[in-house]
């Protein structure tokens, strides 16, 4: 991080002021100048304390010492790193109180979430107010009297003009609670972090959770749980300590003295996982370790969040840092920090020996179910995509499938596309490990991160020889349908398109291009897919289906049983009520869409063709020899 993005990421948010012994009320070009001295300026020192915990109040305390100036201006966060969308996080705040050198003082807002407290000169300011966390999600506080999850970003404000200056936590812990966080403790037992960013990247776990303990490379790394179910502590530590390994033999080392998984145990809704540079919190429902396919969600979030170790974290896109935490963080890239990420979360597990080759494919061909299957892919890029997170994919609604498509799966199918495209030019000489390790080396966390299309570009570049501008220009930046044939093929791979359930003559069902819920005894539409039947003929999300052609139909498997009665391009008479007003519209069904995908070997594979798909998904060649004899 320089000064000189902290300078311009402040432009345009709260204007820049910075507080050091002698010094006044900042201009913004004098910024520059004085948060280079980290001596003599401010001390800020937070302490969190727990003192109704069953009420889920945090209560926090911003001690600034050596201020000056007229006044400090405190901010909390309106969105945590990681999570691309406006939270709103000072919402939560009540009772907010301030102090000026011990005396009471009034504060005033200077917009949602800046509070200012007047100082005239004085020097020790003081800031305390409650937060309330109630939210079990990995990017919202949750706290009750069993634990607390503090999200540092919707927990600590920063002080204006402060932000790279270190600071010091003292938690306060209710009696025989513990504290676990990816900062360290000084001689005095505060947790310290270098600035607000590494604050903000190291979330708390307070309370009674147990701590399971691993090392790789002789660096320590432990797994905090929260709450209990079905989970296996042996096999939990022994599946993420080969994920951590298989990180680590493709990046080439750990870039931190230690880690935490911060493992929270929910409801059979509970999901999400969130990176950090140290750290990493993963939710998932308490009974998700058994059967295999779901512990499935464990491994996969395991391996998701701690490949961020690298990709987001440290190879970041040039718009993800410094951050400026009162506003959007633009980037195209979100489809190479996230979908990417997305690709070798299940790459890793195939080459680590936790997925089997055959169930990597089937995962994989699902996702290409997934992606072609939605209308939206034909109208959003991936940087299309990756720059409106902070509107359309955090806040979905029903036109969604219809006019956007995910970066986290289309940007996975297309990192392993982009895989094998590179493999195929080179002989299976280079890969996207090759890129990566390249982006790495070039894009170091305190340089000014990865430039807009033209860093990956040029690190293929560099490292095959290669132009992919073309393959960037439409399958990233446009909406070109996937070169699937001739890529996967290019790993001896042959793709079989089939319905999932067909007519009796083996051809496709009527559709009428649907998605529904029964709710209530009632089938209510939640969206419909462009172009189709049900959407010419108007239908739209919230209308209450209650016959077809006359009959009766009151959830999926009765409207099923109709329409199979029926063949493609036959008409019929849907009966709806439309705020409660009956109507009836007539449709031609089309036929349903191809729903099933099997990623099956080719025949007699050639050499090359063999060579990519045991390097691609790290198979060993003599074993597999072997099995194939057997
Ligand atoms: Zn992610």
């Amino acid at each position: 991080m320089t000064s000189q993005d902290t300078v311009r990421s402040r432009v345009g948010g709260v204007t820049p002021v910075v507080y050091s012994s002698g010094q006044s009320r900042c201009t913004i070009s004098e910024v520059a100048k004085i948060t280079q001295q980290k001596d003599g300026c401010v001390k800020i020192h937070y302490t969190l304390a727990l003192t109704q915990p069953a009420q889920h109040l945090l209560d926090v305390t911003v001690d600034v010492a050596a201020a000056s100036g007229e006044f400090v201006d405190f901010v909390l966060p309106t969105w945590t790193p990681g999570s691309y969308l406006i939270r709103e996080y000072a919402r939560h705040v009540q009772e907010v109180e301030a102090t000026v050198n011990g005396e009471p003082v009034a504060w005033r807002k200077l917009d949602k979430q800046t509070w200012r407290v007047e100082t005239r000169g004085a020097t020790e300011v003081q800031l305390r107010y409650r937060v309330y966390g109630n939210e079990l999600t990995v990017r919202t506080n949750h706290v009750d009297d069993t634990h607390a999850h503090v999200i540092p970003a919707a927990t600590f404000m920063y002080v204006v003009g402060a932000t790279e200056q270190p600071l010091t936590v003292e938690v306060e812990p209710p009696a025989g609670w513990e504290v676990a966080t990816g900062l360290d403790r000084d001689g005095a037992g505060y947790f310290v972090a270098d600035d607000f960013d590494q604050l903000v990247d190291s979330p708390f776990e307070i309370g009674t959770h147990r701590t399971l303990s691993f090392e790789v490379e002789g660096k320590p790394h432990r797994i905090v749980i929260w709450g209990a179910g079905n989970e296996d502590e042996q096999r939990l530590v022994v599946d993420t300590r080969t994920i951590v390994s298989a990180a680590r033999d493709l990046f080439g080392g750990l870039p931190y003295a230690h880690y935490t998984f911060f493992l929270l145990l929910g409801g059979k809704d509970a999901s999400g996982g969130l990176e950090h540079r140290n750290s990493t919190s993963l939710l998932l429902p308490r009974f998700v370790f058994r059967p295999d396919k779901s512990y499935e969600r464990f491994l996969t979030l395991v391996s998701h969040e701690f490949f961020h170790v690298w990709n987001v974290k440290r190879m970041r896109a040039a718009g993800l840092g410094p951050f400026d935490y009162t506003r959007e963080a633009y980037t195209t890239l979100l489809w190479a920090m996230e979908g990417i990420t997305e690709y070798y979360t299940d790459l890793l597990l195939v080459r680590s020996g936790l997925l089997t080759p055959k169930r990597y494919l089937e995962r994989l061909a699902d996702d290409i179910v997934t992606l072609q299957t939605t209308p939206g892919r034909q109208l959003q890029s991936l940087e299309c995509a990756s720059f409106d997170s902070w509107i359309k994919f955090y806040r979905p609604d029903e036109n969604t499938p219809n006019t956007a498509v995910s970066y986290y799966l289309k940007g996975a199918i297309v990192g392993a596309l982009l895989d094998l495209e590179i493999r195929r030019r080179t002989a299976d000489e280079r890969s996207l490990d090759d890129v990566l390790r390249q982006l790495y080396a070039a894009y170091p966390l305190d340089g000014p991160g990865i430039p807009e299309r033209e860093g990956y570009l040029g690190a293929i570049r560099e490292v095959t020889g290669h132009d992919f501008g073309d393959f960037f220009a439409r399958y990233i930046g446009g909406t070109a349908e996937l070169p699937y044939t001739e890529t996967l093929g290019a790993a001896g791979l042959e793709l079989q398109w089939d319905w999932k359930d067909k007519a009796a003559d083996g051809g496709a069902r009527p559709a009428l291009g649907l998605r529904t819920k029964s709710e209530g005894g009632l089938l209510k539409v939640t969206g419909v897919v462009r172009d189709a039947p049900a959407y010419q003929a108007g239908l739209t999300a919230d209308d209450e289906l209650v016959a077809v052609d006359g009959y009766r139909i009151s959830n999926e498997a009765s409207l099923r049983e109709r329409l199979h009665e029926r063949k493609v391009g036959d008409r019929v008479t849907i009966t709806l009520f439309r705020r409660d007003e009956l109507r009836t519209v007539e449709l031609t069904l089309a036929p349903a869409p191809q729903d099933k995908l099997v990623l099956q070997p080719v025949g007699e594979p050639d050499e090359l063709q063999r060579r990519i798909y045991t390097s691609w998904l790290g198979i060993d060649a003599a074993a597999q020899g072997a099995a194939a004899e057997a």
